[in-house]
Parts: C-alpha cells; sequence; structure tokens
C-alpha cells in the first residue's frame, strides 16, 4: 500500500477562505480596493504595527523596503546567509552590496557579533532574518543600529504571529517584511506586506507598489478626478482584493495554528530526544512561529533520500545565499565566508510541520529518522 506522501509545508483552505474570495469576485473591485485596506488594517491590529503596505510577494515587500530607505549604489547591507535568496536579492535591485553576516550555531539567527563586525562606513542597514521562526535578538541589533545610525529590517517571512519579549513580529525594526506564499504561516496564493510605524517609509512603499504614482485608483474615484502623477520610478507590484479577501480570512486561524505547530514542534523534541537528530535550539524569550522544524542530523543526505523512500519529503534551509553560483560570481566570496552557516548547511533538514498534521505523523516521521 502507498502511503500519502507527508511533505515539508502545505496551506490550509476551508469554506470560510472559499466564500470571502468568491465575494470579492461578485464586488465592484478585484484589484486595490477596500479588501486590500482591510487586510493591511487586519495585520496591523494583528501585530501592533501602525501602517501595512500590502504587495504582490514578499520579494517585493523587501524591493519596496529598500527603496523606502533609500538604498543605492555602493550602500552596504549586513544580511543573514542563512535565508532565502531574495533577502539578499532586493539589496541587488537597488544597486546595493549585501554583506553577509555569520549566524549563530545554535539557532541559525544572525549573530549580533558578527554583525558588529561587518559594519563600515558605508553600511546602510542590517536586515535580520527571523529563520524558521523564532525572532532575532533584535536588542543587540537595535543597540548597532543606534549606535550606527543604520535601518533596521525584519525579514519575517518566517516569523508572523512569533513574539520577541512581549513584542510581536511586525513592530520589532523600523520595516518587517511578511510573505503570504502557500507555505507561509498564512497565504495569499502570493503576497507580501511590509510593516511600519513611521508614516513617511509607509507612504514610499505605497507609492512604490504602484508604478511611482502618487494616487491610487480608489482615491481618484472617492474624489472623482482623472489626473495622476508619477513621481519616483516605481513598480507594478500591486495585490488583487480577491488575494487580500483570503488573508484576512486566513489570518483568524493565525493564533490557533502557531499554538498547533508549537504542539508538534514539542512532540518532534520529544520523539527524538535521546537520538542522534539534534533540533535546532529554542530560545526561552518570546513565542516560536516554527514556519520550519529545522534538526541537525548526522549523513543528512543519505537521511533524506531514505525518508523520501518512505513518503516522508523533508527539504533543506537553506544553501547559503553566498554560495549559489550567481553570488559567487557577482561577489567573488565562497567557502570560508561563513563557517557557522556552512557547516550548518551540510547538516541541517527540514521536517514536515504543518497545521494539518496529527501527532502520528510525527511519530510516524521519528520513528522513520530512528
Ligand atoms: C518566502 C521568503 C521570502 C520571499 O517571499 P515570496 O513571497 O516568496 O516572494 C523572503 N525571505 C524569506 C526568509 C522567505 O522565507
Amino acid at each position: 500500500m502507498t502511503k500519502a506522501l507527508l511533505s515539508y509545508g502545505r496551506q490550509a483552505i476551508d469554506d470560510d477562505d472559499i466564500a470571502a474570495v468568491v465575494e470579492t469576485l461578485r464586488s465592484d473591485w478585484l484589484t486595490t480596493g477596500p479588501a486590500v485596506e482591510r487586510f493591511e488594517a487586519d495585520v496591523c491590529a494583528f501585530t501592533g504595527a501602525k501602517h501595512g503596505v500590502a504587495v504582490s510577494n514578499g520579494t517585493a515587500a523587501l524591493h519596496a523596503t529598500m527603496h523606502a530607505l533609500d538604498v543605492g549604489p555602493g550602500d552596504e547591507i549586513i544580511v543573514s546567509p542563512m535565508t532565502f535568496v531574495a533577502t539578499a536579492n532586493c539589496v541587488l535591485y537597488q544597486g546595493g552590496i549585501p554583506i553577509f553576516a555569520d549566524v549563530d550555531p545554535d539557532t541559525l539567527l544572525i549573530d549580533p557579533k558578527m554583525v558588529e563586525a561587518a559594519v563600515t562606513p558605508r553600511t546602510k542597514a542590517i536586515i535580520g532574518v527571523d529563520y524558521a521562526g523564532q525572532p532575532c535578538d533584535w536588542d543587540a541589533l537595535h543597540t548597532i543600529a543606534r549606535k550606527h545610525k543604520l535601518a533596521l529590517v525584519a525579514d519575517a517571512c518566517h516569523a508572523i504571529g512569533a513574539e520577541y519579549k512581549g513584542r510581536k513580529t511586525g513592530t520589532l525594526a523600523d520595516i518587517s517584511v511578511f510573505s503570504f506564499h502557500p507555505v507561509k504561516h498564512i497565504t495569499t496564493g502570493e503576497g507580501g506586506m511590509c510593516l511600519t510605524d513611521d508614516e513617511k517609509l509607509a507612504d514610499r512603499m505605497r507609492i512604490f507598489r504602484n508604478h511611482g504614482i502618487t494616487t491610487t485608483a480608489i482615491q481618484r474615484e472617492k474624489t472623482g478626478g482623472w489626473y495622476y502623477e508619477m513621481a519616483v520610478l516605481g513598480y507594478n507590484y500591486r495585490i488583487t482584493d480577491i488575494q487580500c479577501a483570503l488573508g484576512s480570512s486566513q489570518l483568524k486561524k493565525l493564533r490557533g495554528w502557531i499554538s498547533k505547530r508549537n504542539d508538534l514542534a514539542r512532540a518532534y523534541d520529544t520523539a527524538l530526544a535521546e537520538t542522534a537528530v539534534r533540533p535546532l535550539k529554542k530560545r526561552n524569550d518570546g513565542i516560536h512561529a516554527y514556519h520550519i522544524y529545522v534538526a541537525r542530523v548526522p549523513e543528512r543526505d543519505i537521511v533524506f533520500k531514505r525518508l523520501r523512500d518512505a513518503g516522508i519529503v523533508a527539504n533543506v534551509h537553506y544553501v547559503p545565499v553566498h554560495l549559489h553560483p550567481y553570488y559567487r560570481e557577482k561577489l567573488g566570496p565562497k567557502e570560508g565566508l561563513c563557517p557557522v552557516a556552512e557547516t550548518a548547511y551540510k547538516e541541517i533538514l527540514t521536517l514536515p510541520l504543518w497545521p494539518g498534521m496529527e501527532a502520528a505523523d510525527v511519530k510516524r516521521v521519528a520513528f522513520t529518522l530512528r
């Protein structure tokens, strides 16, 4: 008998989600209408951030962030190598230079000591990645940012719903970015959002997502005018009402999903105790959102294949960004630049974790691993 494949992540869509999307399909606005504003307000209410700017995906959100912070040619941006390529690509889109600072071996979060060591007179910002769903050491990063007058960006694509010392992600940096790709906690199909308390930064990102045009169609409809101006070179990074209706509906379930993800992670911790599989460390100063459950595994490539043969689809997050061929060619740095991330890369395995899983699935994965 063939068992269903157990994938590393998966969306959960229910009838309420479907009804919310159908409602927008019957409405006057398919894109950049009331559902976009509602979703932005919903995510702000959830996180406590003042302004939300919803865009077409998390990568566009990172690009808008770099634009808002006026990143340009020659500017250095300190980033974690243990992330999805988009975290560093957004710097290149603006002509900036990503500078990789190594991670902490226990959590694989960017190491503030390495960040401090990477600061130069050309540094403009730091992008911390809340890897796996666990917030970075934001207090330490803030201290460095204040001292050197740098902007602080949170790539929180793994971490909506996480908390750091009682504060929610979305409020932990000057600008925070979420993704709503289907493997993330809540989905809009494709989608992303920039969160900030700074009205000027929010305005710059709003204009950037709409070609650099200073008014939106819905604003012009309200005032009855036709005239518009393009003030800066922007992009079409808009998200649709159809997608945002799904986002608002999904957000209602996020709290329950975070707690389910934590339950499953604890079940893994227990089932894997006293084996050679070593889960990454969970700090005890907040709430881990567990976007992914990552462990160090001996003979990782063999284990990956044996799991796959048993119908369990694990994954590896991530190939350190500076080791990708494009980055090797572009920036020159290769092996040895971030030894902690490079060593971790050879051992890490992402085990299946999503809210629709049951304790029996965790047992099956742990049994197969053993
Ligand atoms: C998913 C992700 C992104 C990009 O988001 P998209 O919506 O896929 O463009 C960026 N950074 C991290 C850490 C991510 O996990």
